[in-house]
């Protein structure tokens, strides 16, 4: 049987919950404990397949094809475990579930209730996840206690304990400690209050995880174990680390975070190794060069957006010796003030992928500048889509080229609509979704980076190239250089005459690991350094 970690949070959102689930669980793992992640949101949304990246940050694909919170890519990088589409359940998943039941006639005339109904479905939920492989199942609750939306998961929480037994379920709440300049001092009243809501519910967390920016002394320690009833060795600092979010887990260690995990829920555990994950932070610490990537999109000023392109950037700059300044760059900048201004300083470029008609043509745009000047060039999905209309406009001189998606009148619909996408009408998880295998040419740069000519890589679009042109394209110069097993889909484009283009049709970034940077990350950081 497995044991459990529940995560809470308190006081204000953002504190990096999911980093500190993602932490916890490396521990372990450097332990040879195995885990699983898995975050509960409260949002009445499905899945967040269709939710706004603005609002929401990026969705992350899992191999099985959910689109979920960007959290499970945190928990994949941390822990290199797998996540699947039961690794995140919402409210809205919940009741969906619960609702189709009750169409059916499934609860025979019962009354259907928040409790037991969406309790009961939420504790399936957490045991959804649990294998006999699994030694500890770790559940993120999204939001913040207090939260109207998140109270039915804090039950359903407060039940598990009791039909699971205290031994073996461990509550860990993570939270803030506000410093107040003029006073001088630290504050543990929020925490106080926030704990307190959590024990009218029943539920007594055994570590807090403090988040803060001074260093807590023995006096604010010994405050916050009286007062929220918690040991004073797990009252946990997590103070705002200062090079790269994967120091998060070290400085855990420190303070013998996993230890006092190991000890409460009494688990095998050996010594813990965390060599390779030292000599990462060392390498990001100590690096040598400085790049410049634009990273091209819709979505300037959010970092969150683009979060698994961000971290792949980070994971190959680190594997380089190379510190990389991430600039984002708004495509209708680009379409205001021209390419050339904009991309001056740039070492590479990204294009990363993305939905709609906002910004392409400025995105066309810096696509053409990096083909023309030589400048590394990778493109990710709606990146691939647009260098595959770039091209087409500008090499195979036809002007009025397009995606479907962008102009359905287009006379040369270049990325045009998959055929089994044609009849779909609902928005909600029907893209091809998910890992398929790709079959790359021998001799590409791309075949050369894998090592390898099968691969499989996840996927999340509708639209895809347009056979009818493929010979033009070859002809032309645009090497197709990786296709699915049966060559109807092409999956990967290169350019010939160029030091590095590269456009992909999945996506990488959602494999990335810090200690196993993605290949094509990795040599198009090389490629941008040179
Ligand atoms: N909008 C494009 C499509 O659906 C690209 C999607 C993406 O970049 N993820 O095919």
């Amino acid at each position: 049987m497995p044991k459990y970690i529940f995560i809470t949070g308190g006081v204000v959102s953002s504190l990096g919950k999911g980093i500190t689930a993602a932490s916890i669980g490396l521990l372990l793992k450097s332990r040879g404990v195995s885990v699983i992640h898995q975050k509960f949101d409260p949002y009445l949304n499905v899945d967040p397949g269709t939710m706004n990246p603005y609002q929401h940050g990026e969705v992350y694909v899992t191999d099985d094809g959910a689109e979920t919170d960007l959290d499970l890519g945190h928990y994949e990088r941390f822990t290199g475990v797998t996540t699947t589409r039961n690794c995140n359940y919402t409210t809205g998943r919940i009741y969906n579930e619960i609702i189709k039941q009750e169409r059916r006639g499934d609860f025979l005339g019962g009354t259907v209730q928040v409790v037991p109904h969406v309790t009961t479905e939420i504790c399936n939920g957490i045991r959804s996840v649990s294998s006999p492989d699994v030694d500890v199942v770790i559940s993120e609750i999204g939001g913040t206690v207090g939260d109207i939306e998140s109270l039915p998961f804090l039950e359903a929480l407060r039940q598990f304990r009791q039909v699971e037994g205290s031994s073996n379920v461990l509550f860990l709440h993570v939270t803030l400690i506000p410093f107040l300049r003029k006073a001088g001092e630290v504050k543990t009243k929020p925490t106080q209050h926030s704990v307190g809501r959590l024990r009218e519910i029943g539920i007594i967390p055994d570590v807090l995880i403090c988040r803060t920016e001074k260093h807590l002394d023995k006096e604010v320690r010994r405050k916050l174990s009286l007062f929220c009833n918690v040991d004073e060795e797990a009252v946990i600092e997590a103070f705002d680390v200062k090079n790269t979010i994967y120091e998060v887990p070290l400085n855990y260690a420190e303070q013998n975070l996993d230890h006092l995990v190991v000890d409460c829920l009494g688990l095998k555990a050996g010594r813990r190794n965390l060599r390779p994950w030292r000599e990462y932070v060392e390498n990001v610490v100590n690096a040598k060069h400085s790049v410049k990537i634009g990273v091209v999109g819709k979505y300037s000023e959010l970092l969150d957006a683009y979060k698994s392109i961000h971290e792949s950037l980070n994971h190959a700059g680190a594997h380089n010796s190379a510190t990389v300044e991430i600039v984002s760059i708004s495509s209708e900048d680009i379409e205001e003030k021209g390419p050339e201004k904009v991309l001056k300083e740039i070492d590479g470029i990204l294009v990363p992928g993305g939905f709609g008609s906002r910004g392409l043509e400025g995105k066309i745009q810096a696509i053409r500048y990096a083909r023309e000047k030589k400048v590394p060039f990778f493109g990710i999905c709606l990146g691939m889509q647009t260098a595959v209309i770039e091209f087409a406009r500008n090499v195979l001189k036809l002007p009025k080229a397009d995606s479907f998606e962008n102009n359905e009148k287009t006379p040369d619909p270049v990325i045009h609509l998959m055929e089994e996408q044609k009849r779909i009408m609902n928005m909600g998880g029907t893209m091809r979704l998910g890992a398929y295998p790709c079959v790359l040419k021998k001799g590409t740069k791309i075949g050369k980076s894998y090592g390898k000519n099968t691969i499989s890589e996840r996927h999340r679009h509708r639209y895809e190239f347009n056979n009818d042109y493929r010979e033009q394209f070859e002809k032309a110069g645009m090497i197709i250089s990786g296709l699915s097993p049966d060559g109807m889909l092409v999956e990967t484009v290169e350019l010939k005459n160029h030091p590095w283009f590269v456009g992909v049709q999945f996506h990488p970034e959602f494999k990335s690991r810090p200690i196993t940077p993605h290949p094509i990350f990795r040599d198009f950081i090389k490629a941008s350094i040179k």
